[in-house]
């Protein structure tokens, strides 16, 4: 890839593009053929990908000073929850030299690699991959702040087909920066949630996002207690547990699922993680794929089977040890977060719940709370000079077509990780980013530049087409 900034002057013809969608912005013009804003894992997939394309011209904006994925939750020991295929390339290009194997090879690193065995990378292995893949790229800015979007009208240089103006600031500087480009690749990431009762004790409560940095003024307190119960939750309970007794803090999870339930990861149910399954989700009507979404928790929602008996082991060893000391710990399913007051004077929280089986209401009271209630879509304010150039469905997402487009036209503005109503639960898994940047790139360039699989299920999650289904109503057959 061809780097970009709106200075550049001798770039080079762009032979075998046959786009149809989009013609190329003209060399030379100042107007690049994308700007991607944020670099979290989707977007550097797409540079590392993007960048043996010859020329094609982008620029990937990222506010922070560098690159560091979900530092808040980077605790000791934490793995992904995908196999290290899923690195930024190889899904794509096996033969890519930003892989994790390339990786390990330049780092020294491949033979311990091999002997160890370890599938699953920790997470702070994969920051570090991230971060070695991210030094041989010549396309990313960092400490750029995307503040605005706004779209020109068709001029001579962007091909006759209008472009897109990105401004923002530099965050050390404050020195204000300006590019163009054809088109855009929006991948910022989701916003951590809290649940709406807490919004008056807002500034008391920490997210798991920021558990690692605030985890320190938590075990001061005397007693902790962890809201949710999805992988995030669970490490966090894991790791206050383990430190429970050097603190002397007692410790309270609480969820309002009906169980502490594992993740699924069962082969036939991974097929759904497919090319093959976003089809079949993304042709249902509205409503259905968001009933699908609500029924499907335990495929991306809860908790890795492993850190659930190593969570069994601890408690059962810690009471095995009752009566020796130590602060207790509790667990308790089916309750939900209702209320949230913060007494500032007793610098306590009052959380009150419902058990919903019971349908009883009840306050816990806490030094301490982590919430690990989730992440919802982030809908940046800097597009709001683009709106009427987005397509958006009832509820105020992104309304995306198949090709990961959001605008009117589809083929201009393209989102990462913004489309679990769209294509479902492939959504924020990292397995599927090198498919879904192949697409895209497909979508920037006209021209399928890695190899795209189209049916990888062994199974047919709508009805077969052959004689042996009859589609028809059975009191017609
Ligand atoms: C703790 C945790 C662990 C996870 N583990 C896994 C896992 O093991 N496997 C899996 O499949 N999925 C996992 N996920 C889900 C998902 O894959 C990750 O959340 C992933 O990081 C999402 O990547 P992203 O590129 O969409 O966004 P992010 O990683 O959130 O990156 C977005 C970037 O955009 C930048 N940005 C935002 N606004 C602007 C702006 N205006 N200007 C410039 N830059 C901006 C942000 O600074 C940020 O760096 C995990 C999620 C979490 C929270």
């Amino acid at each position: 890839m061809v780097l970009s900034g709106p200075s550049e002057s001798s770039i080079m013809s762009t032979p075998n593009v046959k786009s149809k969608a989009h013609s190329r912005p003209a060399p030379g013009s100042g107007v690049l053929d994308f700007i991607a804003i944020g670099l979290g894992p989707f977007n550097l997939s797409l540079a590392c990908l993007a960048e043996p394309i010859r020329d094609l011209r982008g620029l990937f904006l990222e506010r922070n000073e560098d690159f560091d994925w979900h530092p808040g939750m980077l605790i000791d020991d934490t793995t992904l929850q995908n196999p290290f295929l899923a690195d930024l390339v190889s899904l794509a290009d096996p033969k890519s030299p930003f892989s994790f194997l390339n990786y390990c090879k330049q780092e020294g690193k491949l033979y311990a690699y091999y002997i160890r065995e370890r599938f699953y990378l920790s997470r702070a292995e994969y920051n570090r991959y991230c971060k070695w893949a991210i030094r041989q790229l010549s396309s990313i800015a960092f400490s750029s702040q995307v503040e605005r979007v706004e779209y020109v009208e068709r001029t001579a240089g962007d091909g006759g087909e209008g472009h897109y103006v990105v401004s923002g600031r530099h965050v050390r500087t404050g020195a204000p920066f300006v590019h163009r480009a054809a088109r855009l690749v929006i991948g910022v990431g989701s916003v951590p949630q809290l649940p709406p009762c807490c919004e008056e004790a807002r500034e008391h409560c920490i997210h798991s996002a920021h558990y690692v940095a605030r985890k320190r003024e938590l075990q001061k307190k005397r007693s902790i207690a962890v809201i949710g119960s999805g992988q995030s939750a669970a490490e966090i309970f894991y790791d206050l547990l383990k430190e429970c007794d050097e603190h002397d803090y007692a410790l309270t999870w609480i969820t309002r699922s009906p169980r502490f339930f594992q993740m699924e990861n069962t082969k036939l149910t991974l097929e759904m993680i497919s090319p093959d399954y976003i089809d079949y989700f993304y042709n249902l009507p509205d409503n259905v794929r968001e009933g699908i979404i609500a029924r499907q928790d335990s495929l991306y929602k809860g908790v890795n089977a492993s850190l659930i008996n190593q969570i069994y082991d601890l408690l059962d060893d810690r009471r095995s040890r009752a009566g020796r000391g130590g602060s207790p710990a509790r667990l308790i399913t089916n309750s939900e977060l209702t209320g949230c007051h913060y007494d500032r004077n007793e610098a306590r929280f009052q959380l009150r719940f419902v058990q919903r089986d019971e349908g009883v209401q009840y306050t816990h009271a806490t030094d301490g709370a982590i919430f690990a209630t989730g992440y919802g879509q982030n809908v940046p304010g800097f597009i709001d000079g683009i709106r009427e150039r987005i397509r958006w469905d009832d509820k105020g997402r992104y309304r995306l077509s198949r090709n990961y487009a959001i605008d009117v036209n589809e083929r201009d503005i393209f989102v990462q990780n913004a489309g679990l109503y769209s294509h479902g639960l492939t959504n924020p898994d990292l397995g599927m980013s090198c498919y879904r940047n192949s697409c895209i790139l497909r979508e920037l360039t006209g021209e399928e530049h890695y190899k795209i699989e189209r049916r990888i299920a062994l199974q047919d999650f709508s009805v077969p087409d052959t004689d042996a289904f009859v589609k028809a109503p059975l009191e017609t057959q």
